[in-house]
C-alpha cells in the first residue's frame, strides 16, 4: 500500500501544549451552541489551511490503481493523522468535560458493541473505542491484506465506510466541543485541512451518507466558501 498524501503532523507544530490550568475560559469542553455563530464558521478561522495543494487530485483514484488498494492506503493515512490530532487534545477531552459523546447540534454518538447494543458513553471513551476498533481492523491481515496478490475480503467497502464514519465523528466532536482549545494551540489550519481532505475523499468514494454530514453542513459550506 502507499502513494497517499501526507502533510505535516500535528505533533510537529511548534507550539506550547497548554495545560488545563492555562485556559481561563468557562466554555472549556462545552459545546458552542450558546454562541450566535460558532467560531469555526467565522471567516478568519474557516479560511485557514496548512497547504494550498489541489485536494481533488489528492483524493482521486490514480489511473491504473486498484480501487480497494487506494481506499486501504488512505484509510491507514487518515487514521494516523486523526488519531494523532485527537491525542494532541486528549488532556481537554475527559469524562468530566465531555460526559456524553456529542457532535454538532448536540447529536449524541452511541457506540454499538459486538452484540449490537447501543451504549451511551463519554466522548473520550467513544474515541478510545473507535481508535481501538480501527487499529484492530487495520492490523487484521484478513481485512487489510499487505501481501501482494491477496484479495480484499467481501464487505471491505462496508468496513471502510464504518471507519470513515468514526473518523468523521471524531473530528466533528473536536469542532463542536474543543474548538476553543484548537484555536488556542493554533491547530485550526491543520484541523480545517484534515477535515476538508477527509470530506472530499469521502465524497469522491461515497463513504459517508448525507445524514451523517448534515449536522456539520454549515461548516462544510463555510470551508468550501473560504477554502
Ligand atoms: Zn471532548
Amino acid at each position: 500500500m502507499g502513494g497517499c498524501h501526507s502533510y505535516p503532523s500535528a505533533a510537529k507544530v511548534d507550539t506550547k501544549t497548554p495545560q488545563p490550568s492555562d485556559i481561563h475560559n468557562e466554555k472549556l469542553g462545552i459545546n458552542n451552541n450558546n454562541q450566535e455563530e460558532p467560531p469555526y464558521l467565522q471567516q478568519q478561522n474557516a479560511c485557514q489551511r496548512i497547504t494550498n495543494a489541489d485536494m481533488l487530485s489528492l483524493t482521486s483514484l490514480p489511473p491504473g490503481m486498484d480501487r480497494a488498494e487506494w481506499l486501504a492506503s488512505n484509510t491507514v493515512a487518515f487514521f494516523k493523522h486523526i488519531n494523532l490530532f485527537s491525542s494532541a487534545l486528549s488532556d481537554f477531552c475527559t469524562p468530566s468535560t465531555c460526559p456524553t459523546s456529542c457532535g454538532p447540534g448536540n447529536t449524541i454518538y452511541f457506540w454499538t458493541d459486538d452484540h449490537g447494543r447501543k451504549l451511551k458513553c463519554s466522548a473520550p471513551l467513544y474515541v478510545d473505542y473507535a481508535m481501538s476498533y480501527i487499529q484492530d481492523l487495520l492490523t487484521d491481515e484478513d481485512v487489510f491484506p499487505t501481501k501482494a496478490g491477496v484479495a480484499f475480503p467481501t464487505g471491505f467497502f462496508f468496513l471502510v465506510q464504518k471507519v470513515f464514519l468514526l473518523l468523521f465523528r471524531t473530528l466533528a466532536h473536536i469542532y463542536w466541543s474543543h474548538y476553543s482549545e484548537v484555536l488556542l494551540v493554533g491547530l485550526h489550519p491543520h484541523l480545517n485541512t484534515l477535515f476538508s481532505h477527509l470530506l472530499l475523499f469521502c465524497r469522491q468514494h461515497s463513504l459517508l451518507e448525507p445524514e451523517d454530514t448534515k449536522p456539520l453542513q454549515d461548516l462544510i459550506t463555510a470551508l468550501e466558501r473560504h477554502g
